[in-house]
């Protein structure tokens, strides 16, 4: 895990970004977890450490 990571500065891997509905999404070259673009050309990972769903795998 990378430091950056834990502050939620991600950096997509140029070879994994996708072009989807809703934006963009990519693989983070550090921490491997799914990202997406915010409309603001940041990268955020869309699956939130939290989950409310209550559903856990593993
Ligand atoms: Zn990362």
């Amino acid at each position: 895990m990378n430091l950056r990571c834990l502050f939620g500065y991600h950096r997509a891997s140029l070879s994994s970004i996708a072009r989807r509905q809703s934006g963009y999404s990519a693989i983070c070259e550090s921490c491997a977890r799914p990202l997406e673009r915010t409309s603001n050309s940041r990268w955020v990972a869309s699956d939130p450490l939290y989950d409310t769903k209550g559903s856990s795998a593993g």
